[in-house]
């Protein structure tokens, strides 16, 4: 049988929720062999995690200088058993993961499909177009087509295999390599991440700068991420990491709650494939109603803090 490459998102000692999703797409492919990059021994760590995904194999990619390097013992490890064994690849469509796909392919002379939502048995990877209105599917040439898959657009299935660890030695950084001189992980919010959360409320100009009023107690309501708009994060409501769409994260929830925002195209490209989408918004001729599967024609001051009241009662 054909095999796939799977790069495995893992904090060291965890999976991140997307690696079973990629695995889950990828068995279709083929056999799986997940690459697991880091030091020496991390492979073994997540090995027996792996197999409850599904993986057949895991490689145990070795970097001894893997903490002061950036994204190149990736590159290297995927380049390397792609052009020894050419396979499929599939990867995370994070900013990180679509960069190493993109570095990948070029030395691999691959075709590229980022930000996919689903991938096909015949290897055809699904994208959604045009304010969701479309599914578009596409091939990539060469004899290791590379998909960056969105994280939550899968649903994760567990499949026991085997998971055998086979061990990488990847090479040291060269002089053109970043060498990075510290790393303090910025303080984490008990907030979800934005790409992989399950919901998501979003906040935008019509919020105004009641973020921390309006959108955050909903948000924590639920256990879900804050979002906002190009526009919020330019007039300072909100922190640009936040920023959701077409020039920032792309987020496939399973409820999106979009709060005061009109559902513009560089917006939505970056939301539309959310499974449920409901918009709060006073005017009801915004075109984020003709996405909307629940429209909530109201003011959102009024709306969200009756909403997150009626979910505390509950909880
Ligand atoms: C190259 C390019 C890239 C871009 N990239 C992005 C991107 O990545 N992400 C992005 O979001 N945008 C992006 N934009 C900007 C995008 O075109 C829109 O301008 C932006 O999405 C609009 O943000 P908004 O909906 O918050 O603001 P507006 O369009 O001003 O909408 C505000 C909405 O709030 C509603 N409202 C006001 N008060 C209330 C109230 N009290 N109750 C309920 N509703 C209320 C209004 O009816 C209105 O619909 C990009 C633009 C360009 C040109």
């Amino acid at each position: 049988m054909s095999h796939v490459y799977v790069l495995v998102e893992h904090t060291g000692d965890q999976l991140s929720p997307v690696t079973g999703e990629l695995i889950t797409a990828a068995r279709q492919l083929g056999t799986v062999s997940a690459v697991v990059v880091g030091p020496a021994g991390t492979g073994d760590k997540l090995a027996p995690e792996l197999a409850r995904w599904g993986a057949a194999q895991v490689v145990d990619a070795q970097a001894a200088d893997y903490d002061s390097r950036l994204l190149t013992p990736e590159v290297d490890a995927l380049h390397g058993l792609g052009a020894a064994n050419p396979a499929p690849i599939l990867i995370a469509a994070s900013a990180t993961g679509n960069e190493i796909a993109g570095r990948v392919a070029a030395r691999l002379a691959s075709g590229v499909l980022s930000n996919v939502s689903g991938i096909r048995p015949d290897g055809a990877a699904q994208h959604a177009i045009f304010g969701g209105s479309y599914d578009a599917y596409a091939t990539a040439a060469g004899p290791c087509p590379i998909y960056t898959l969105l994280p939550g657009s899968v649903a994760a299935e567990a499949e026991a295999s085997v998971g055998e660890v086979a061990a990488m030695q990847l090479p040291a950084a060269t002089d053109r390599d970043v060498k990075v001189e510290s790393f303090t992980p910025a303080e984490k919010s008990a907030r979800p991440d934005l790409p992989s959360a399950a919901t998501v409320v979003a906040g935008g100009r019509g919020v105004g700068d009641e973020f921390a009023g309006v959108v955050e107690p909903l948000a924590d309501a639920l256990g879900a991420a804050v979002g906002a708009t190009r526009d919020a994060v330019d007039e300072g409501f909100y922190d640009a990491a936040y920023q959701i769409g077409q020039t920032g994260v792309t987020v496939t929830p399973d409820l999106y709650i979009g709060l005061g925002i009109s559902g513009a195209i560089q917006h939505t490209s970056g939301m539309q494939t959310a499974k449920n989408i409901v918009v709060v918004n006073q005017d009801q001729d915004e075109p984020f109603f003709q996405i909307a599967d629940l429209g909530v024609v109201g003011d959102l001051h009024e709306i969200a803090p009756a909403l997150t009241e009626q979910l505390k009662n509950r909880a």
